[in-house]
């Protein structure tokens, strides 16, 4: 099931709905589970919580195919014209993690990491497909970072590989746009990578949630990132140094994962700079693409 928040006019005070993504169309997920409810009462409802949500994620993907096989799908009004919110507007928390394609490590003049070098990217860089990537005044360069992006569903703390993606309320994409120079000078002074990865619009996040059950083995993802249609990132999640069970047994081992957090996964070589007027793709087939213009922050009215 391929998961999305929306809202149904483009205006900022409408609120945030979730819905899901059905042959090009979006269904409100409470339609969808009322008329399922009505069909064959599961006990299934739809929380306010948008972190509540994401642990119910396989019911709703049951009702749904449910639905499918009734032949009751189509007759479901789709919202027209939505505008799509990222699928998690607001993490829990960003977990980045630095350095896990050992061709990237290098491009950065670093050695591969011998444990995942962890670092946290404030929740409120989150931006929606689409919407800009704004370019702070005197910061120097600007590089985009394309990742595959691990949503935790289920809290968890001590789990271990084998029982990690049972954590995984499903994967997306993240754009980890990095204040470059900014980081080279913070890791100079042996300072936190936080400011550099947390400035507004730089956390582009979607363009949908899909369920594990559509990726059965997302080690072996080509994530591709281009700017102007001109590729500048490929390569296979199977190249990552730290695998995504591997990251969340890490990670709860020093404090419980929980529902709506984000684990940004590395990101390929290929790192350049974003200039004013771009346009940057974030592109996994399976799950979707995700594109953002760039403007600098003098274009923002
Ligand atoms: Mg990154």
């Amino acid at each position: 099931m391929k998961f999305v928040c929306y809202r149904e006019f483009d205006d900022p005070q409408e609120p945030i709905l979730p819905g899901v993504l059905h042959q090009g169309r979006t269904l409100p997920l409470t339609r969808v589970v009322a008329v399922a409810e009505a069909m064959a009462p599961k006990g299934l409802s739809v929380p306010d919580d948008l972190f509540a949500v994401l642990a119910k994620l396989a019911g709703y993907g049951r009702a749904l195919r449910d639905l499918e096989k009734a032949r009751i799908l189509d007759k479901l009004w789709p919202e027209a014209g939505v505008t799509f919110a990222a699928p998690l507007p607001r993490p829990h928390r960003i977990l980045g993690i630095g350095r896990n394609y050992a061709e990237h490590a290098k491009e950065m003049g670093n050695d591969v990491p011998s444990e995942p070098i962890v670092f946290q990217k404030a929740s409120t860089s989150v931006i929606a497909p689409g919407q800009p990537i704004v370019l702070p005044p005197n910061v120097g360069n600007v590089d985009f970072e394309g990742e595959l992006a691990v949503v935790i569903g289920v809290a968890g703390k001590n789990v271990t590989e084998a029982e990690a993606l049972s954590l995984v309320a499903g994967y997306t994409l993240i754009n980890d746009v990095t204040a470059r120079d900014e980081q080279k000078r913070a890791i100079a002074k042996s300072l936190p990578w936080f400011l550099s990865k947390s400035y507004d619009t730089f956390g582009p996040l979607g363009p949908c949630l899909v369920t594990p059950d559509e990726i059965p083995d997302p080690q072996n993802l080509t994530l591709t990132l281009s700017v102007n249609d001109e590729i500048k990132q490929q390569a296979n999640t199977s190249e990552m140094l730290f695998t995504i069970p591997a990251l969340i047994a890490y990670l709860s081992r020093h404090f419980a994962l929980a529902p709506g957090d984000v684990i940004a996964t590395g990101t390929p070589s290929g790192i350049a700079p974003l200039r004013s007027g771009d346009i940057v793709e974030v592109r996994i087939a399976e799950i979707g693409t995700l594109t953002n213009p760039v403007i600098g922050e003098d274009e923002v009215f």
